[in-house]
């Protein structure tokens, strides 16, 4: 008898898993369910300006293998764009300063350009360098980002360089998420090494050369990635529009409900949010508690077009970084059309202005028209714009960004042990669990998948 498995969610982690199955298994029947009317989730590209912008991701990280894969698997590598630039900026006391040379995820590896940056004062550049110096003083497992940056160069890096950057990744507050996870490149340096410093270099030397750009996006955006994903899949029974509302087990079977119908399976991948997986999974009460105890944080996006006569600020860069301190609604904001060629025109300037992190939810309390007027004002304030607005556009993430707090991969470790012994057949992959970036997600994909068909084995 063919075995079928049901994957819930339709953004990239199921799409992959849909893909992968499908690839390894052809005569395994496979079901995708997806809640709302499009597939791609948090990948989404729509028109602004005449042009394909993206709304949520718009590059993924090339230093991990998964997302180029599979580009290349789907025939995409000609598509591919890297940033125009890797300038950024950082606002300290209300004045826009460049990022310096030599920053590895905002700690800095040479000091005198990061004295010359004025990003931090001197005397917290001199503490900086102490990490040269300082004993090892690492704490063991389940240090945050935030804690192992303060011990090692002080509270100046990690508040004007590092939570403005690793913070903005993940809309969170670096002083609560796990190091490891949140930034393993840091933490694996200040593990192996005396000096965080000194174990950032050595991972330099030890990086192959780059024959690639760090970020690579799409020139349709990345919802070019989705489409050909789909396309890729030929004929296959996908459900949008569906939203499962439970999973429960029979003796022999899992049953996977929508409002319209139940779906009689062997197993399910479930790849949608933690917080979704948590309610959909009531039955397996463990599970589902520790699933809930995941905290998301949610952002508002504002595309905000311009003419460009009306923007005084040359815009040289990829974006600027707002650190908490600051007070502004505003955590960073991308200059698109510098940092995108291809939405670039001679007449228009597009800017991706950022709201909302871990901790602050002041300006997704507000209405469309407060928001983008409050988040205007700051933006027209530090870039010097003086005209209207030709268009804008708020995109809303709620819950988007899961928080992976301290002790984040044993929660998971045991939750993937609550549905071992309640819920046999049902694997989790996605942003909630281990690794939110695209690529993360791809890989998490095909690995449910691969997991997923050693299951049907064992049945
Ligand atoms: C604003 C923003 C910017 C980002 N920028 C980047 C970036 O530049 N680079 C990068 O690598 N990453 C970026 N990310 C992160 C990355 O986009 C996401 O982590 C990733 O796309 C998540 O994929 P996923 O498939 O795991 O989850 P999702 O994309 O959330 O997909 C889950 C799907 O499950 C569906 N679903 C939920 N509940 C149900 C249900 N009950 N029944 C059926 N379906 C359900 C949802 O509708 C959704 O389509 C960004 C994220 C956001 C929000």
């Amino acid at each position: 008898m063919s075995k079928r498995v049901v994957v819930v969610g339709g953004g990239i982690t199921g799409l992959s898993a849909f893909r992968q199955i499908r690839l390894q298994q052809p005569d395994v029947e496979v079901v995708l369910l997806e809640a709302s009317p499009q597939l791609g989730g948090k990948i989404r590209t729509t028109t602004f300006l005449g042009r394909q912008i993206d709304e949520g991701a718009d590059a993924f990280i090339t230093r991990v293998p998964w997302a180029i894969e599979l580009c290349e698997q789907l025939g995409l590598d000609s598509f591919l764009v890297s940033p125009a630039t890797s300038n950024a900026y950082v606002l300290v006391d209300g004045a826009l300063r460049k990022l310096p040379k030599g920053l590895v995820l905002g700690v800095p590896t040479k000091l005198l350009p990061l004295l010359r940056s004025r990003v931090i004062s001197p005397f917290a550049a001199i503490r900086a360098g102490f990490d040269r110096f300082l004993p090892d003083d690492w704490p063991g497992d389940d240090e945050s980002v935030g804690g192992l940056i303060r011990r090692r160069m002080g509270d100046q890096i990690a508040d004007r360089l590092v939570d403005p950057l690793i913070g903005s990744i993940n809309a969170g507050d670096t002083d609560h998420l796990d190091a490891a996870l949140a930034a393993p490149q840091l933490e694996t340096a200040a593990r192996r090494h005396r000096s965080l410093i000194a174990g950032l270099k050595e991972q330099s030397k030890k990086a192959p050369e780059g024959v690639r750009p760090v970020f690579l996006g799409f020139e349709l955006g990345m919802g070019k990635l989705v489409e050909t994903l789909v396309k890729s899949l030929g004929e296959a029974d996908i459900r949008t529009g569906t939203p499962v509302t439970a999973i429960t087990k029979n003796t022999d079977s899992l049953v996977v409900r929508t409002q319209q119908t139940s779906i009689e399976c062997d197993a399910v991948i479930l790849a949608t949010p933690a917080h979704q997986a948590a309610l959909l999974l009531a039955d397996c009460q463990a599970a589902s508690d520790r699933l809930s105890s995941i905290e998301h944080a949610s952002v508002a996006m504002v595309t905000m077009g311009f003419r460009q006569t009306d923007v005084n600020h040359p815009l040289d860069g990829s974006g600027m970084l707002i650190p908490r301190g600051e007070g502004l609604l505003t955590t960073a904001v991308s200059w698109g059309s510098s940092k995108w060629p291809h939405w670039a025109d001679t007449e228009h300037v597009i800017l991706r202005v950022s709201a909302g992190r871990a901790g602050d939810s002041r300006a997704l309390a507000l209405e469309d028209d407060e928001l983008v007027e409050a988040l205007l004002t700051e933006v027209a304030n530090i870039l010097d714009i003086n005209g209207d607005l030709v268009e804008w556009r708020v995109s809303r993430w709620i819950d988007a960004f899961p928080q992976y707090a301290p002790g984040h991969d044993r929660l998971i470790a045991a939750i993937e042990r609550d549905l071992r012994s309640d819920m046999s057949g049902v694997f989790l992959a996605g942003a909630g669990y281990k690794g939110i970036g695209i690529p993360a997600c791809i890989n998490q994909g095909n690995q449910s998948a691969e997991a997923t068909l050693d299951y049907l084995q064992t049945l």
